[in-house]
């Protein structure tokens, strides 16, 4: 027997930790209002049954017109589940009973699930679970979800509900277009009766954190310094892995050749893959996988612990004053990690408007992808190339100024954009500023490595090993006088010079299209086959390389440029496409970074030629 059981809830009450404890899925969560914007589903198999559970978008009433709250509505009245559980946060259960009391004038099949104990423990606040159920005469559950405590019993209680006939499916039910002030009192009264808080200033803590992390001073400071903070951590902390991991390449690069030898195997037959495949896989893994897998965790706690919906409420005048949405600030944060899942994320913005300007300039900021490759590079040139102490500090300043310079790119290229193909004015949005949590440390710390480990690693297999056959095979067959590698690079090279970049350097940003992970092992890679440099077992060889090549700190600076502000990567153009229904739409996308990209590296080369000549 199959029942489908809807989960809805207030945004940021746990509902998706909820959704994952019963079925085993890995919704994503995290601690800011409206990041589940469509409706998932899962099941959950106990005995003889099968439980489809859906989890809602989040929502605060089902009488207002947000995105969310008409999915939610539309389901809950039209699609008649069997049975719908609420999920509360139980340190502010009175603004989160109004839903359940208007959920329960559409079905009489609810379950109130009463999430957050922990945290109400802590805040000294006593929700009497009994006394709850016999005024609502609806089974209710009291659990803490991240913990799975008594998630399970939410199952009994929906097994215990009883065949009540189903009233009304079919039709958008009175109660959705009332007004919700007689449930604002019903839920008022209610809590007056079954919560008890022990002390009067329950949220004292969180109010102070929010004066020094949405202060007008106070609030920029603290963002600048954890952006510093989180860069600094991983530019400190990346070298050591990467440099063990680039000997351990390398020995096994040395076997891998001996082997092939010792077995016979031609050399045409084992270059390709082992100094082609194998190398830029083994760079991909080496060089650009610490970084990642140091960052991300950071990041993750950083938005578990509630912060990033400040940066949000921080950002919203500088958006507004661009005609842009203040929630913007948010799906720009989601890009740091992957920009394709900012792209999606800008479902958060209701006006249509206003979304295509936050997916037009989403990957202004970096991704995962990018970043390792600016940190390598500002280390290298512009910093000590130690990579400790002092050194580290250093590229961690250079890197959050880069980073707020793409900041600023999409607050002026949003500002553009508003005054020319998307004209309009801002809107309003309530954003909600959700409670601070504690993130749970260990969990993140394992989830976001093996995740993203994993994911890379797939990502690498899938795409820089290609990629790197590729290039060998580019640089291996001749054409008349030159490898067909060396003809793309020479025919890219005035383009790539003007900008103050190379043939080269162009080239990989083409080939790094799929996954801009590959884009600096390929350039390495494209140097290494040209010329006959060979030892690549340090990783400080990487500045040889590039400055035997031509580098400067110019090229550098403006390769950190360019990867800041050029084409979006395969799948967020994909991604683009997908959300906008349009190709259009996905051009534009691809076009305007990539403008702005070729403009600032060629007003950077030339400002700087400039000023050197006349020195
Ligand atoms: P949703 O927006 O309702 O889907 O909420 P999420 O499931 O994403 O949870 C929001 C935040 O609350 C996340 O940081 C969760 O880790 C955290 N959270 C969820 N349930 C609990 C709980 O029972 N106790 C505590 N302390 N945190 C929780």
């Amino acid at each position: 027997m199959r029942k489908v059981i809807a989960l809805a809830g207030n945004p940021n009450v746990g509902k998706s930790t909820v959704f994952n404890h019963l079925t085993g899925l890995r919704q994503h969560t995290g601690n800011w209002a409206g990041k589940t914007v469509e409706c998932v589903s899962g099941t959950c198999k106990r005995g003889s049954k099968v439980y489809e559970f859906v989890d809602l978008p989040g929502c605060y009433s089902l009488s207002s017109h947000s995105r969310e709250e008409e999915i939610a509505r539309d389901y809950i009245c039209l699609e008649g589940p069997d049975a719908v559980v609420v999920v509360c946060d139980a340190t502010c259960l009175e603004r989160n009973l109004i839903l359940l009391l208007q959920i329960m004038e559409i079905t009489p099949k609810v379950v109130l699930c009463v999430n957050l104990l922990d945290e109400a423990k802590k805040k000294k606040i006593h929700v009497d679970l009994q006394k709850l159920s016999g005024e609502l005469h609806i089974p209710v559950i009291g659990c803490s979800a991240r913990s799975g405590e008594g998630v399970e019993q939410i199952l009994d209680a929906i097994e215990s509900l009883q065949e009540k006939s189903k009233e009304q499916t079919g039709i958008v039910h009175q109660a959705c277009l009332e007004s919700v002030d007689p449930f604002v009192k019903r839920a008022r009264k209610l809590c007056e009766r079954a919560v008890v808080y022990e002390k009067a200033e329950y949220d004292r803590k969180d109010r102070m954190l929010d004066r020094l992390f949405t202060g007008r001073v106070t609030g920029f400071l603290v963002l600048f310094l954890f952006l510093f903070g989180i860069f600094w951590i991983t530019a400190a902390g990346a070298n050591i892995p990467s440099a063990y991991l680039q000997k351990g390449a390398f020995w096994l690069e040395e076997k891998l050749i001996e082997g092939a030898v010792f077995l016979g195997i031609s050399p045409a037959a084992y270059e390709p893959i082992i100094c082609g495949a194998y190398r830029v896989l083994s760079w991909v893994v080496s060089v650009m996988l610490p970084p990642m897998a140091i960052f991300f965790p950071l990041f993750t706690l950083l938005e578990d612990f509630g912060y990033l919906p400040r940066v949000a409420f921080n950002l919203d005048k500088c958006f507004q004053k661009c005609r842009a949405c203040g929630k913007q600030a948010l799906t720009m944060c989601m890009g740091f990690g992957c920009n394709a899942v900012g792209v999606t994320g800008c479902r958060i913005i209701d006006s249509p408007r206003e979304r295509m300007i936050a997916i037009l300039t989403n990957s202004f900021v970096p991704c995962n992808g990018r970043f390792p490759t600016m940190l390598a590079l500002l280390s290298l040139f512009f910093v000590g190339s130690t990579g400790a102490g002092a050194d580290s500090v250093l590229a961690a300043v250079c890197l959050s100024f880069v980073i707020l310079f793409g900041i600023g790119m999409t607050l002026l290229v949003s500002r553009i954009l508003s005054g020319t193909i998307l004209k309009g004015m801002p809107s309003a949005f309530t954003l909600e500023l959700p409670p601070y949590r504690c993130p749970k440390v260990g969990r993140v710390l394992i989830n976001s490595i093996l995740n993203r480990t994993l994911y890379v690693l797939g990502r690498a297999v899938l795409v820089a090993a290609p990629a790197g056959l590729f290039i060998w095979v580019l640089a291996n067959v001749q054409t008349k006088d030159a490898s067909i590698l060396q003809h793309c690079v020479n025919f890219l090279d005035p383009f790539g010079r003007m900008i103050g970049l190379d043939g080269v350097i162009l080239m990989a940003f083409i080939l790094g299209m799929p996954a801009n992970e590959i884009v600096l092992p390929i350039i390495l890679m494209t140097y290494l086959c040209q010329g006959n440099l060979q030892d690549i077992s340090d990783i400080y060889l990487i500045k040889q390389i590039l400055t035997e090549n031509g580098w400067t700190w110019l090229t550098a600076l403006n390769t950190i440029l360019f990867s800041l502000l050029h084409w979006p990567c395969g799948t967020t153009c994909l991604t683009i496409r997908k959300e906008t229904g349009s190709v259009k739409w996905m051009a534009l996308a691809i076009l305007i970074p990539t403008a702005v990209g070729l403009v600032i590296c060629f007003l950077n080369t030339t400002v700087v030629n400039f000023v050197t000549g006349v020195l």
